[in-house]
């Protein structure tokens, strides 16, 4: 609408595509996208006889850009969600007048509009998390001397590749390091997944950590891991070296994450197809790339 991008009978009759512009509601003016939202008669009424009616225009909107831009700027949220919503309907009234041959009345238009705007408000409300649920979606720094490592798997079917990515923190924040892997030919997800859990412990080891939190986002994966019992699936054997490695740490547990408290890992995973097996590692503010074998 904004764009003028919308395919009103005046911009198809321009193009040779039609041979009438005129607005199927009113059948009096061309109907330019400015004419179908505001300059009709029934857009008008419908705007009239709604709680926004000071959204009217004293002249003709022929830039339906500066008409929104100008709204955006007097008017708050909840006036502005009820005007795409009228928007909205008008556009849908318009296409129900071409190829259905059906109308709404203006009041059932401004009724629609008007409670479908409230009826999304109680939805938004219903459905806003509890903070505390907020907090455990996100990532949570780990106690003073625990390292948390926060592993990811992605899959691009089309390239026939995975990728991984493994990021490293301490109590303070600051990433300890990081890990993408590219790995070819593999394309089972929850594989992926089990492969980056044993990744990110073959890179604990290596940083020589003793205190471990193990973080992944695959519920599959991590109650494997978890599991006392020996997993029979295509990555029970990826389980089961995980299993082992655990016992190399003094401590060590391991948890899912909700995706909101992986973000890094999974972005480091998708960046894997870019890039081709890096480590990065920063200790003590200096940042160094260092190329760990091994993995
Ligand atoms: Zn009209």
């Amino acid at each position: 609408m904004c764009l003028g991008l919308l395919a009103v009978w005046a911009t198809l009759w321009k193009r040779h595509i039609v041979n009438m512009d005129l607005c199927a509601g009113c059948g009096v003016e061309a109907e330019t996208v400015g004419h179908c939202f505001h300059n009709c008669w029934f857009a008008m009424h419908v705007w009239m006889s709604s709680s926004i009616f000071m959204v009217i225009n004293s002249t003709p909107v022929t830039n339906c850009f500066e008409w929104v831009c100008n709204l955006m700027a007097k008017y708050d949220l909840e006036q502005m969600n009820l005007f795409i919503t009228i928007c909205w309907c008008l556009w849908n009234q318009r296409n129900s007048i071409i190829f259905e041959n059906k109308s709404r009345t203006v009041a059932e238009v401004v009724s629609f509009a008007e409670k479908y705007v409230t009826e999304y408000d109680q939805a938004q409300q219903c459905s806003q998390i509890p903070e505390s649920q907020v907090r455990l979606r996100r990532w949570v720094v780990p106690s003073e001397g625990v390292f948390k490592l926060n592993f990811d798997g992605s899959v691009r079917k089309a390239q026939a590749a995975a990728g991984i990515g493994i990021i490293v923190r301490d109590n303070n924040g600051p990433v300890i390091a990081s890990m993408d892997v590219r790995i070819h030919y593999l394309e089972d997800v929850d594989c992926v997944e089990a492969l980056g859990a044993v990744k990110a412990l073959q890179l604990g080891c290596a940083l020589g950590l003793g205190h471990i939190q193990l973080k992944g986002d695959s519920l599959n994966v991590v109650s494997a891991i978890q599991g006392k019992v020996d997993n029979l699936s295509c990555y029970g054997h990826l389980v089961g070296v995980t299993q082992a490695q655990l016992l190399h740490f003094r401590f060590s547990s391991v948890s899912h994450v909700y995706r909101e408290g992986n973000l890094v890992a999974h972005c480091l995973s998708k960046l894997a197809f870019n890039f081709c097996f890096t480590t990065s590692l920063d200790r003590g503010g200096s940042s160094f790339f260092n190329g760990v074998g091994g993995f």
